[in-house]
């Protein structure tokens, strides 16, 4: 099934061709069933550093690191530029998270430029240096650290302070549930950023602190002043979750990524292509769910029938394989809008993109462990990984519930007669 949505991609872009195989090859040498619970893990960041060794890594970054003028770091692979076409790089990333959703959803962070793109694409020389060097070509992992204990959809309620000292910013306050708190070098921590004069009347005053605008900083994990927690998720536990303390860290103010208050900004042009990329793994591991299903409805018989040709059961099955194709091709149809315009990415058909497809994938992830019975419900099969990791990413980079607020909100912030709203609005 994934046949036709893939297929129609790579027939859109034929230069993928390669790179897609390139990708398959990697996963069918690494990863070459779909993991169970059973499985024994695999060891995630190694994996994650034999795609860099073998240029998998940030694809969707070629131009960026090729911009940044540095040249390539002597022994380690050539650009990713190299393997995928300029113009073509965030299609490319789509198709590697989509590939890696099929054997796993914790198989997410293999391919994937992580929110490290954030400090390469904003952060100064220095930083984007370090993620350039350890993250695209070394490996490893930079991560995001947004949501607080008492605030995580409201951005604007965030309490994180970075005290404003002139040369460096002192920061304090707790962030969490955040992923990777074990694995990543370092975060990209949104916050509010404050002069040294205001900071005693800030503290505390959440009222007050709404009102500062957001700003992001490159946090490494290796100041002093930093301490994890981990907690025990439901799902996607191949990678560590937990809380991150900052008590007085210290952090050179060249660590700012963009300007002074720019965290908004930062913040939904990276994860509007960010939320399709989560979007994608999930569509792949319910693709991957559907195949599974077809196959064994055929071979399975309840009486004289087989399960498949039970009119209710090709009629899920069918209405569950629809909602992933058509999820599918909206998340790639926004990723080449991104590749023809870049620095105008719709924020509202993004965020909706990812709560639909999330949603979908879930509905036929459901649906496959159904109709694969109490096979389905064992920890055998892939059904119920898949579907406790579906389940984290219908929560984690926005809550769906309010990812479909964010596109209603844009729809009747929209004209109310004249053009169609929709074609006035979502003009590519
Ligand atoms: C697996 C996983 C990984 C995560 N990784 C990270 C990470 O790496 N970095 C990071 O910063 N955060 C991470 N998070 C946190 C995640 O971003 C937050 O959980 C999410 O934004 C919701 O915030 P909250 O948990 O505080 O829920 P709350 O804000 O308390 O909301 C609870 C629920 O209320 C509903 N709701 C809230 N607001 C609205 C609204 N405006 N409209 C309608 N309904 C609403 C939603 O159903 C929501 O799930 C992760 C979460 C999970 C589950």
């Amino acid at each position: 099934m994934d046949t036709s949505e893939i297929c129609a991609v790579l027939a859109r872009h034929p230069a993928l061709d390669d790179f897609a195989g390139q990708v398959s090859a990697f996963l069918d040498s690494h990863l070459p069933e779909p993991m169970t619970e059973e499985t024994p893990r695999p060891p995630w960041l190694s994996l994650r550093k034999h795609a860099a060794e073998a240029g998998l890594t940030a694809l969707d970054l070629g131009c960026v690191i090729a911009e940044s003028g540095r040249g390539p770091i002597p022994g380690k692979p050539t650009e990713p530029a190299a393997v995928v076409p300029p113009g073509a790089e965030r299609v490319a990333q789509g198709l590697a998270m989509f590939l890696a959703g099929r054997q796993d959803c914790d198989a997410r962070e293999v391919f994937s430029s992580g929110h490290g793109a954030m400090a390469l694409r904003y952060g100064g020389p220095a930083v984007a240096r370090t993620v350039r060097e350890r993250v695209v070509h070394g490996g490893e992992l930079a991560g995001v650290a947004s949501s607080e204990p008492h605030s995580g959809s409201d951005l604007r309620g965030l309490r994180t302070v970075a005290v404003d000292h002139g040369g460096h910013l002192v920061l304090y306050g707790t962030k969490g549930l955040v992923s990777r708190v074990e694995e990543a070098i370092g975060f990209v921590v949104f916050c509010k950023v404050v002069g040294s004069g205001r900071a005693s009347l800030l503290r505390g005053d959440a009222d007050l602190l709404r009102e500062v605008p957001l700003s992001a900083v490159w946090v490494p994990m290796e100041s002093a002043g930093i301490s994890t927690e981990t907690a025990a998720p439901l799902g996607l536990r191949g990678w560590s979750l937990g809380y991150l303390h900052f008590d007085d860290v210290r952090v050179p103010k060249d660590n700012l990524l963009g300007a002074l208050g720019d965290g908004r900004r930062i913040f939904d042009a990276h994860f509007s292509g960010w939320r399709l990329m989560m979007a994608l793994v999930c569509l792949g591991a319910a693709t991957a769910a559907i195949e599974e299903t077809v196959t064994r409805t055929r071979r399975r018989s309840v009486g004289r029938t087989a399960l498949a040709d039970v009119p209710s059961v090709a009629s899920r099955l069918g209405a569950a394989a629809a909602e992933v194709q058509a999820a599918t091709a909206w998340c790639f149809s926004l990723l080449e809008r991104m590749e023809r315009n870049p620095t105008a990415a719709d924020v509202a058909a993004c965020s909706a993109a990812k709560a639909f497809a999330t949603d979908a994938a879930y509905r036929a992830v459901d649906i496959a462990l159904q109709l694969h019975g109490s096979d389905g419900y064992t920890l055998c099969t892939p059904m119920e990984k898949r579907l406790r990791d579906i389940r984290g990413l219908r929560i984690a980079d926005g809550p769906n519930d309010t990812l479909y607020s964010v596109l209603a909100h844009s729809l009747l912030a929209g004209p109310r007669q004249g053009r169609p709203l929709v074609a006035a609005q979502r003009q590519a």
